[in-house]
C-alpha cells in the first residue's frame, strides 16, 4: 500500500468551476503529513458527459479511483451502479447520491448533501415547527426539502419554474413523511414569504452578475432567516436585500464544507480536518 496514489474526484458535467479539489486535497495533505494515511491521494475533476457515464463508472479500478463525488447531471443515474450505504434508507426514495466508495468490494452510494445542509441550517436556526419557503426543486431543492421535513418543520411551500419537479418532490415527501404539510406554489408571490420563518434559495439564480433577484424587498422581513445555497458570489443580491431589511442570512459555503467533510470521512475512515478544509475553500471565494 505504501507509496500508492489513490485518486478521488468529482464527476459531473460541467465541473470545471468546482471548489472541491482545493478542499479535499488540503484534507489529504493534512492526513498524510500526520501519517494518518499511508498513501498519497489526489482529488480531481472528471467532466463526464451523460452518454459516457456507464463507461466511466465501469473503469474506476483501471483509473485507480477509490471514491467519487457525483453531481449534475449524474446524481440519479449513478444510483443504478451502487448499493446503498447504511443510514441511507431514504435514498431509494430520494433517488440521488453524491458520494460513492468501494466498501467490501462493492461500490456503495451515500448522500452527504442532506446532512451537510441540515448541520449548517441548524447552526443558524432550528427548523422545528418553522414555516419554510423553498425556491427551486432540482437536486438541491430535493435534498433541502427532505432535510426540512425530516427536521419536523411545520410546513413547506415550494416553487420552481418546472412544475413537474415540484410535483415529484411533493410526492416523495408525502411518501416518506406521511401527513407532512408541503404545498406547491404557482408563483413566487404564492410562497407567501411574509408569513414564513425561513426562505431557502435552491435555484442557481444569483450566481451570475446579470441575474435578477427573484424576491422583492417587500416580501422580506427582519424575522426571516434567508439561506442561499449559492456560495460564489458569497453574497448574492438576495442575501444583500435580506440583510438590508435586517434578516439573518447564510450562504451555502458551509454546506459545501460539511457535505465534503462527510464524503472525506466515508472515503478515508478518518476524521476530516475541518479548519484546513475550510481555509482551502474560503480562500477561493471573493466578495463581489
Ligand atoms: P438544478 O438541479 O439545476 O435545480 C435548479 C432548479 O431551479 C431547476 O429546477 C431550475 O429549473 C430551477 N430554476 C431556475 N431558474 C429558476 C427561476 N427563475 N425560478 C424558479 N426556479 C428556477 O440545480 P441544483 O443542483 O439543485 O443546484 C441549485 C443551486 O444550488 C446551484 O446554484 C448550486 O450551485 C447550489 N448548490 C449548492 C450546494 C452547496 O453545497 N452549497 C449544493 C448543491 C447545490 P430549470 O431546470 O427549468 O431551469
Amino acid at each position: 500500500m505504501n507509496g500508492e496514489k489513490r485518486i478521488f474526484g468529482l464527476i459531473g458535467y460541467p465541473v470545471k468551476h468546482s471548489l472541491s479539489p482545493a478542499m479535499h486535497n488540503a484534507g489529504f495533505r493534512y492526513l498524510k503529513a500526520r501519517k494518518e494515511i499511508n498513501y498519497d491521494a489526489e482529488y480531481k475533476l472528471f467532466e463526464v458527459k451523460p452518454e459516457d457515464l456507464d463507461n466511466f463508472l465501469n473503469s474506476l479500478e483501471e483509473k485507480n479511483i477509490y471514491g467519487l463525488n457525483v453531481t449534475i447531471p449524474h446524481k440519479e443515474k449513478a444510483l443504478s451502479f451502487v448499493e446503498l450505504g447504511e443510514d441511507s434508507s431514504c435514498l431509494e426514495q430520494i433517488k440521488a447520491i453524491n458520494t460513492i466508495v468501494k466498501k467490501d468490494n462493492v461500490w456503495t452510494g451515500y448522500n452527504t448533501d442532506i446532512p451537510g445542509f441540515s448541520r449548517h441550517l441548524k447552526e443558524n436556526i432550528d427548523p422545528l415547527n418553522k414555516k419554510v419557503a423553498i425556491l427551486g426543486a432540482g437536486g438541491a431543492g430535493k435534498a433541502v426539502s427532505y432535510a426540512i421535513a425530516n427536521s419536523k418543520a411545520k410546513e413547506i411551500s415550494i416553487y420552481d419554474i418546472d412544475k413537474n419537479k415540484v410535483k415529484n418532490i411533493i410526492e416523495m415527501i408525502n411518501k416518506i413523511f406521511e401527513g407532512f404539510d408541503i404545498k406547491s406554489a404557482d408563483s413566487i408571490e404564492q410562497l407567501n414569504i411574509p408569513d414564513k420563518d425561513i426562505l431557502i434559495n435552491a435555484t442557481p439564480v444569483g450566481m451570475e452578475d446579470a441575474d435578477v433577484c427573484l424576491i422583492s424587498e417587500k416580501m422580506l422581513h427582519k424575522n426571516l432567516f434567508v439561506y442561499d445555497l449559492i456560495y460564489n458570489p458569497s453574497e448574492t443580491k438576495l442575501l444583500k436585500l435580506a440583510k438590508k431589511v435586517g434578516a439573518k442570512t447564510a450562504n451555502g459555503l458551509k454546506m459545501l464544507l460539511y457535505q465534503g467533510m462527510l464524503s472525506f470521512e466515508i472515503w478515508t475512515g478518518k476524521k476530516a480536518p475541518k479548519e484546513e478544509m475550510w481555509q482551502a475553500l474560503s480562500s477561493q471565494i471573493s466578495i463581489k
